[in-house]
């Protein structure tokens, strides 16, 4: 039996980056950048007011008082010397008239005809500074960055209407098993409905992958062999179900048969155990348990990070948190479980609670939870006392209660 952790590690070496490509910048949402991107001219490119007022020389200032002599809106340039002593009307982001080092707000003044009476005022307030923002030649969005709306709209500023980002992985799907059925399906005795398809390509799109669906492999080995190749025009196949040791298992029997290497591995984790991961015509494919909790764990824990990888993201885990147990939790087995549990934050502090039966057949103990908690093997732990755990909501990421409130 390996750890989760010998497993991952043994299988995101075998991963490899894709190859880039180009897209606009908008579409380079959520991908990663595979090169340095480098400011070609400073930001903002000139002095410019911060505020709708008046700008004038901070020095030449007699009696507070100034004599506004022009008006100067957002998108055109003063280019007259201003003398001391006079002011420039200037709307916010228009380029600081040269003579002119300081602005006063329109509310600060008081206006009388072509005079404005000024309040004490430091020099050089309200303006920004060429390049204060960025400056030409930074290195604004480093290589391996994810693309973020804020990076979209620095490449935007940037004058940035393409980019090379890694291209998104397809993710071929397969279940197997004569016992299913397709959605929109009438349940029959002996049948159930094909979920594993659904829930795994939801999750690769939620990846950022680009899921195909082959649709459900016969329990023999030749339709097994057959889905497979037509799996290994895709970037990775994942495969659910047949991949224990049943007399209708041929998942590993049908890589084999092809020709690939299969670590087949019993992972030392609940739910999910058996795990086979292959290379096969240099596509990894990850063989996964046809239990619907277990195959969507053992998503998450495997395949997730690999996609990302691939991806060429730099952060492929989830981030894993201490929350404090709103309830005892205990796992009597030998296995490190991962109790599906409902994590909120309360008084700056992430809670976590079960999300009752843990049976890894039922789908349901998933919907109702957004985290994964860690329960070492034999443990017992009271209620008020940590545990860890991994956070599978995006609202969690940043550690926010995700209601919205401040
Ligand atoms: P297996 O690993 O093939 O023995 O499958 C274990 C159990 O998982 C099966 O008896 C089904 O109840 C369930 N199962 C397998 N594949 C799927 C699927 N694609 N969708 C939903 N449940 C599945
Ligand atoms: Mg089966």
């Amino acid at each position: 039996m390996v750890s989760i952790e010998e497993a991952q590690r043994t299988i995101l070496e075998q991963i490899t980056q894709l190859e880039t490509e180009k897209v606009s910048v908008f579409q380079g949402l959520n991908r990663v950048t595979p090169e340095d991107h480098i400011a070609p001219w400073d930001i903002p490119a000139a002095d410019n007011s911060a505020m709708d007022g008046f700008a004038f020389c901070h020095a030449g200032v007699v009696e507070n008082r100034l004599k506004v002599t022009g008006f100067l809106p957002a998108g055109e340039v003063h280019e007259q010397q201003v003398p001391a002593g006079e002011a420039i009307r200037i709307m916010t982001g228009a380029p600081i008239p040269p003579g002119c080092d300081t602005v006063v707000p329109i509310e600060d003044v008081e206006e009388n005809g072509d005079w404005i009476r000024l309040p004490v005022v430091k020099a050089g307030t309200h303006v920004r500074k060429r390049g204060e923002d960025i400056a030409l030649g930074d290195v604004v969005i480093p290589v391996g960055s994810l693309l973020r709306p804020q990076e979209i709209g620095m490449l935007s500023a940037m004058g940035g209407t393409s980019l090379a980002v890694y291209r998104r992985a397809r993710v071929a799907i397969l279940s197997t098993g004569d016992e299913l059925l397709e959605p929109g399906s009438t349940p029959m005795p002996g049948k159930l409905i094909n979920s594993n398809s659904y829930s795994l390509a939801a999750q690769v799109l939620d990846a950022g992958g680009d899921p195909v669906l082959l649709g459900i492999a016969a329990d023999t080995l030749e339709a097994t062999c057959d889905k497979i190749r037509a799996g290994l025009n895709a970037d990775m196949l994942v495969i659910t179900g047949g991949v224990s040791v049943g007399d209708r298992d041929f998942v590993k029997a049908a890589i084999e048969e092809m020709g690939g290497q299969v670590n087949f591995w019993k992972v030392n984790m609940k739910p999910g155990k058996p795990l086979a991961f292959a290379m096969l015509d240099g596509k990894p494919i990850f063989a996964l348990p046809g239990n619907p909790v277990a195959a969507m764990v053992s998503f998450e824990l495997f395949v997730r990070p690999s996609i990302l990888k691939a991806m060429g993201h730099r952060r492929i885990f989830r981030p894993v948190v201490k929350a404090v147990l709103q309830e005892p939790a205990k796992n009597k087995g030998n296995r490190p479980h991962l109790v599906r549990g409902i994590v909120s934050v309360h008084e700056n502090s992430y809670c976590v609670s079960t999300t009752g039966n843990q049976s890894s057949g039922r789908l349901s103990s998933l919907i109702l939870g957004n985290g994964l908690m860690k329960l070492a093997p034999e443990s017992s732990l009271a209620a008020g006392e940590e545990a860890e755990v991994i956070l599978l909501d995006r609202g969690f990421e940043m550690g926010c209660s995700g209601d919205g409130a401040f």
